[in-house]
């Protein structure tokens, strides 16, 4: 039975599950003060007590929250609250106020030179800007007497509402408290649905302006699979939603790998990892092996290329998370929404349609020459029985395909590519038979596919992998990689979506990689449905008439299923 009331507003939904709270708002953060007012000369010293009174405010409320915090969150708070009194910060506001400038000027100020200072030094201190600029907006608005910016204090349950998260407004969600997360912007791959995955809080993205209007404290009931975001329902229809949920999640959580469909149908399911620490996290889940390691994401602050030996190291440290495994390894995708300072082209009108992945090697193939050795020497060092295999970003042709399979062969290397652009899909039956394994990414896929980018918070009814013509690529690539007993997986976001799982298992898909949180769902969902089933719901998908219409039709059929 779905849950109705007085208002409903539709968003689209990221992270499955039923949520039922009040509305809190993620406070916006206050407009920089500009260069204006002076203060007059015997008024400085006050000023600056001023000043230092709310930059402690700001730091003793962060400690309070950092002791009521655990592990990661509370040493992010706990260094915020140092940087709020951090004596060369204080130094350098009250030189400001000195000459004449107020306080809130003054912090602006100060964070200016500062920030300016950590972004020259790169690297981690470049990442600290932003923590800065918070603990910034922070002071001016406890100057100012308005409500703090970023997360508020939640001592019970809430729906957590904003216009789209930030990092650091994410670092300390706490899922005792926010239950789901509802943005106005962000897409099904922003930085909130990715967060939210990672902590498996129910999550709905792009809700609209209409999210705009609700009042911090409306009961709202969030349906993180449909996207439904309900105003005035009824209070106890609502909460045997949430008991039915919380049901399900802990069944999940029994869910034990290896994954097979009810009737015994094997499916491999992986881990999509950034680096050593996010694949030790993965080894602690259900997932058998690492399905994407994208090793971009290990340079993105290397101002210069590492060495083979320095890059070996980096990939031996995932590899060892998963001693005898199988670890799917892509080469860098450098450029577009992942720029790396050694391997991207600067101003290019179009990036994500640019210089990007594989394509960066046709000018610089010494640069993918060097990643190979060094994936083929750490390679080198893993048991027998360990299986590496080795993907390429952004294949576009035939000839690509092959060329790049040639140089990882020449290294002893499995060698698959992406199928992210759909050009691929199309030209399957001449580009496959050159490869060991494919891999398709959906994110990218269907960016391409719908001419629309995944970045956009306005386009996310576009960027949906439900949508029929994405399946309809899918079930193309399956249909060939079986005639030429080509393995093909799913590594993107699309497989962290349960019931999608099933579509792609039934579309002939051999394995799915997604987050490790997203893996025990995606089994216990195999694990329910017969081979028949998840080609029926395949069926239903590819044959909707568009994404929304698929999702609800497979959710009806699984759920009687
Ligand atoms: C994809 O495009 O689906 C994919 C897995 O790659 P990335 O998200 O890193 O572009
Ligand atoms: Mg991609």
């Amino acid at each position: 039975m779905s849950i109705t009331g007085t208002q409903e507003i539709l968003g689209t939904g990221v992270v499955a599950g039923y949520a039922f709270a009040d509305a809190v708002w993620v406070r916006p953060r206050p407009e920089l003060p500009q260069a204006g007012g002076v203060i007059a000369e015997e008024l400085r010293e006050a000023e600056y007590e001023r000043f230092t009174a709310a930059a402690q405010e700001v730091a003793d409320r962060l400690k309070r929250r950092a002791a009521g915090a655990e592990g990661d969150a509370a040493q992010v708070l706990e260094a915020t609250a140092k940087m709020a009194t951090d004596r060369g910060w204080l130094k350098q506001a009250k030189k400001n106020i000195n000459s004449g400038h107020p306080a809130d000027f003054a912090a602006v100020r100060a964070t200016e030179k500062f920030v300016a200072m950590f972004e020259a030094a790169g690297g981690l201190m470049a990442e600290r800007t932003t923590d800065l600029k918070d603990v910034r907006d922070r002071v001016i608005a406890e100057l100012n007497g308005t409500p703090e910016p970023g997360l508020p204090q939640v001592d019970g349950t809430a729906v957590l509402l904003a216009d789209d998260l930030a990092p650091a407004d994410t670092a300390t969600l706490d899922k005792d408290h926010i239950v789901a997360l509802v943005t106005v912007l962000g897409g099904p791959t922003s930085h909130t649905a990715i967060i939210a995955r990672q902590l498996d809080i129910p999550c709905v993205v792009a809700a609209g302006l209409e999210l705009e209007e609700l009042q911090a404290g409306t009961p709202l009931f969030v349906d993180g699979a449909t996207g439904q975001i309900v105003v005035g329902a009824d209070e106890a229809a609502a909460e045997a939603k949430v008991a039915e949920y919380r049901e399900t999640s802990a069944r999940i959580a029994q869910w034990r790998g290896p994954a097979q469909t009810k009737d015994g149908h094997r499916v491999q399911l992986l881990a999509n990892v950034a680096d050593g620490k996010a694949a030790r996290t993965a080894a602690e889940s259900q997932a058998e092996g690492i399905g994407l390691y994208r090793t971009e994401m290990s340079f993105l602050s290397a101002s210069q290329e590492p060495t083979v030996e320095e890059q070996a190291a980096v990939y031996s440290e995932v590899f060892d998370a998963f001693p005898e495994s199988k670890v799917v390894i892509r080469t860098l995708d450098a450029g577009s929404d992942k720029p790396i300072s050694y391997a991207t082209l600067e101003e290019e009108d179009n990036p994500a349609l640019g210089v990007r992945g594989l394509r960066i090697a046709r000018d610089n193939e010494e640069l993918l020459a060097r990643q190979l050795d060094a994936i083929a020497a750490a390679a080198q060092k893993r048991g027998a029985d360990a299986q590496t295999w080795v993907m390429a970003p952004m294949v576009a042709t035939a000839h690509e395909a092959q060329w790049f399979a040639g140089l990882c062969r020449e290294r002893g290397l499995t060698a698959g590519a992406m199928v992210e652009v759909p050009a691929v899909a199309l030209m399957a039956e001449k580009i496959l038979p050159h490869l060991d394994f494919v891999s398709i990414g959906t994110n990218d896929l269907t960016q391409y596919t719908m001419a629309a980018d995944r970045l956009s918070p306005h386009l996310a009814y576009l960027t949906d992998p439900w949508q029929p013509a994405v399946l309809r690529l899918i079930q193309r690539t399956c249909e060939v990689a079986r005639e030429h007993n080509v393995p093909v997986g799913v590594c993107g976001e699309a497989a962290a979506d349960p019931q999608l799982a099933a579509v792609l298992t039934g579309l002939g898909v051999n394995s799915l990689s997604a987050a490790s949180s997203a893996v025990a769902a995606a089994g216990a969902q195999l694990s329910e449905l017969t081979l028949e089933q998840c080609q029926e719901a395949a069926r239903v998908a590819c044959d909707a008439a568009g994404a929304v219409e698929g999702r609800t039709a497979v959710r009806e059929l699984l759920a009687n299923a």
